[in-house]
């Protein structure tokens, strides 16, 4: 992201199970293997403990449309790191899943991103939490409906802003 929305909003609902919530994206090679590889990543020193998985979905690609379509998925996890450990551990993953950032929003063998961490709001300039620009995406918010159904975010439910988004190119992989 190259800017920061800090207009950063509150959270309420979060499972009391979850310390985190992941998105984990990927449209290069193998996207399901990826979202595997990039789940037994997440565990693999065991600070990183996953207790929820979102379905699978198959998504349009957003921003950049000339590319690929999209593997997304949604993991709740229970850590003691910090935020900024958490996001350094997600961002190794992607580096040591090989992934190259050629331009903004382009194809990805990975993509790791913290939607929300407990009811945290965080305004650092490499850390907006809750992400900002969940409300504005289905792929998102679609799997993430799955490991925390009664999330708000900024008052909003999460049936509220699939409602206002369209929802038709994310559908669940068999
Ligand atoms: P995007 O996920 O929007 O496609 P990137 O994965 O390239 O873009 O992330 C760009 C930057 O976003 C990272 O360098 C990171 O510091 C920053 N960032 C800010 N908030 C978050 C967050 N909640 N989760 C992941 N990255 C974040
Ligand atoms: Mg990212």
């Amino acid at each position: 992201m190259a800017e920061t929305n800090c207009a950063s909003a509150a959270v309420q609902g979060m499972p009391p199970t979850l310390d985190a919530i992941l998105a984990v994206g990927t449209n290069m090679g193998n996207r399901v293997e990826n979202i595997d590889d990039a789940v037994r990543r997440l565990e693999a020193d065991g600070s990183i403990i996953v207790v929820a998985r979102s379905k699978l979905y198959r998504t349009a690609p957003w921003g950049v449309t000339d590319q690929d379509w999209f593997v997304n998925a949604c993991v709740g996890v229970q850590t003691a790191l910090s935020p900024h450990e958490l996001l350094k551990r997600c961002q190794a993953i992607e580096n040591d899943m090989g992934r190259v950032r050629t331009r903004h929003w382009g194809p990805r063998v990975i993509d790791v991103d913290i939607l929300a961490i407990r009811d945290r709001q965080i305004c650092d300039p490499d850390l907006v939490v809750p992400h900002p620009f969940i409300a504005e995406r289905a792929f998102v918010v679609v799997p993430l409906k799955d490991v925390a159904p009664a999330l708000t975010i900024g008052g909003k439910t999460l049936d509220d802003m699939i409602e206002a988004l369209d929802a038709s190119d994310v559908t669940p992989l068999q």
